[in-house]
C-alpha cells in the first residue's frame, strides 16, 4: 500500500490550491474515502468569489459508543513567491535526488495523501473496526482562517458530533521524520499601537509633539520586558514588532503619529486579557497618548500526555525507532479550533525545514514510513 501515497501526493501537488482555492483537491480525496467507505459531507463557508471548501467524512465503527479518531488538515497552499526563483514549477511535482518538490510538499499535501492512504489501508486490513475514523479538511487554514475548520467545528459541536481523538498532520519534524510530535501551541495576539503626537516644523519643537521620541523608551521597554517564564510545556511567552511606521517623508516635518504592529506568541502562563493590561499600563506609565487596537487569533491549547499521545509515539518508534518529543513551539494551526470540541489533539507530520519556502520538498524516504504511523496509530485506538 506504500507506493500508493506518492502517486496521490504528485495528484494533490498538481492541483494549484493557493489559499483559499481547493482546486479540485477535496473532489479527490472524497472519491477516494467515499470508495473507502466514508459519508461525505461538504461543509463550504463563506462568500461567493471567496468560498471556503470544507470536508467532512465519517466511517462509522460497529461499536456505537467506541471512540472516533479525526484526521485534520488543509488542502490550501501558500503562493508560491517569485516563479523564476524555483528551480521546477512549484505545481509540478518533480524528484530531483531523495526529494519531491512542489508547493505543498511538506506543508501539507504528504500528510492528506498519507492520511487517506492509511485509513484506506486501515479499512481493507480490519474491515470490522471499532471505533470511527473521520476527516476533517479545509481550504481556508494559510488565510484568514475564519470559514475553514473553526465553522465546521462549530457546526459539529450544534450536532452533538463526538470527537476523541485527532491527529492534525502539520509537518512538525524537525531533522527526522517522528523526531517532535506537538501536543499544543502558543496563543497568538496581535496588536496595532498608534502614538499620537502634534505635527510641527522640525525647528518648533517647542510647537509640536514628537510620537516617535515619546515613544521611543517605551518601545525599548517592551522589546525587553519578560511576560513570563514559560511551564514545562510551554517556552516563554515572547513579543516582537513587525512594522513600525511615521513621518511625512519630509526631513523638515515632526509627524503627527507613529505606528506600530506588535505580536505576541503566549504560554498559558498569560492570558490576552493579562498582556492587554500590562502594556496598557506600560504605555500609560510612559504617558503616551494612545490608540490600541487588538486582534486575538488564537488561544493556547494543550493536550495533556496520555491515549493519543502513547499511541503516536509507539506507531512512531515501531515504524522509525525515533523517540518522538512532545513540543508546543512553531506558529498556531487548526488545532486550536479542533481542540474546543476534542480532547486530545496533536500534530504530526513530516520534516518542516522548507515549508512556505522557494523549493519546497519532502524527503521521499519519509512518504511510506508517515502512511504506516498514521495506520499503526489507527490500529492502536480504534480495533
Ligand atoms: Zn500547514
Amino acid at each position: 500500500m506504500d507506493d500508493l501515497t506518492l502517486p496521490l501526493l504528485e495528484q494533490l501537488i498538481a492541483r494549484p490550491s493557493v489559499t483559499p482555492d481547493d482546486a479540485g483537491c477535496l473532489e479527490l480525496i472524497g472519491a477516494r474515502l467515499a470508495a473507502a467507505g466514508f459519508d461525505l459531507e461538504r461543509m463550504d463557508s463563506g462568500p461567493d468569489g471567496a468560498r471556503v471548501h470544507n470536508l467532512w467524512a465519517l466511517r462509522r465503527g460497529t461499536s456505537a459508543d467506541g471512540p472516533v479518531l479525526v484526521f485534520a488538515g488543509h488542502t490550501d497552499v501558500v503562493p508560491t513567491g517569485d516563479l523564476a526563483r524555483w528551480t521546477s514549477d512549484p505545481f509540478v511535482p518533480t524528484v530531483r535526488g531523495d526529494r519531491l518538490f512542489g508547493r505543498g510538499a511538506a506543508d501539507m499535501k504528504t500528510s492528506l495523501a498519507a492520511m487517506v492512504v492509511a485509513a484506506e489501508d486501515f479499512v481493507a486490513r480490519h474491515p470490522g473496526h471499532a471505533g470511527s475514523v473521520a476527516f476533517l479538511l479545509t481550504s481556508d487554514e494559510e488565510g484568514p482562517a475564519r470559514d475553514g475548520t473553526v465553522v465546521c467545528v462549530e457546526r459539529l459541536r450544534q450536532r452533538g458530533q463526538r470527537l476523541d481523538y485527532c491527529v492534525v498532520g502539520e509537518p512538525t519534524s524537525v531533522e527526522r521524520l517522528g523526531d517532535t510530535v506537538k501536543n499544543g501551541r502558543r496563543g497568538s495576539l496581535s496588536g496595532r499601537l498608534r502614538v499620537i503626537g502634534v505635527q510641527g516644523h522640525v525647528a518648533y519643537p517647542q510647537l509640536a509633539r514628537n510620537p516617535v521620541h515619546q515613544a521611543a523608551p517605551a518601545l525599548a521597554e517592551l522589546a525587553v520586558t519578560e511576560w513570563d517564564g514559560g511551564n514545562d510545556h510551554f517556552p516563554p511567552t515572547t513579543f516582537q514588532i513587525s512594522n513600525i511606521a511615521a513621518g511625512t517623508g519630509a526631513g523638515n516635518v515632526i509627524p503627527g503619529e507613529l505606528a506600530v504592529d506588535f505580536n505576541f506568541r503566549f504560554s498559558t502562563e498569560s492570558t490576552p486579557e493579562s498582556l492587554r493590561r500590562r502594556v496598557r499600563a506600560l504605555l500609560d506609565r510612559h504617558g503616551l497618548e494612545v490608540v490600541l487596537d487588538w486582534t486575538l487569533s488564537g488561544e493556547p491549547f494543550l493536550t495533556p500526555v496520555g491515549e493519543l499521545s502513547a499511541a503516536i509515539g509507539a506507531a512512531i518508534a515501531s515504524e522509525t525507532g525515533v523517540t518522538a518529543q512532545l513540543s508546543t513551539t512553531g506558529g498556531t494551526s487548526d488545532g486550536r479550533f479542533i481542540a474546543k470540541l476534542c480532547p486530545q489533539v496533536v500534530e504530526f507530520g513530516p520534516l518542516n525545514a522548507s515549508i512556505h519556502k522557494i523549493d519546497e520538498y519532502v524527503p521521499l524516504d519519509q512518504i511510506a514510513p508517515l502512511t504506516r504511523i498514521y495506520r499503526r496509530t489507527l490500529e492502536n485506538l480504534l480495533l
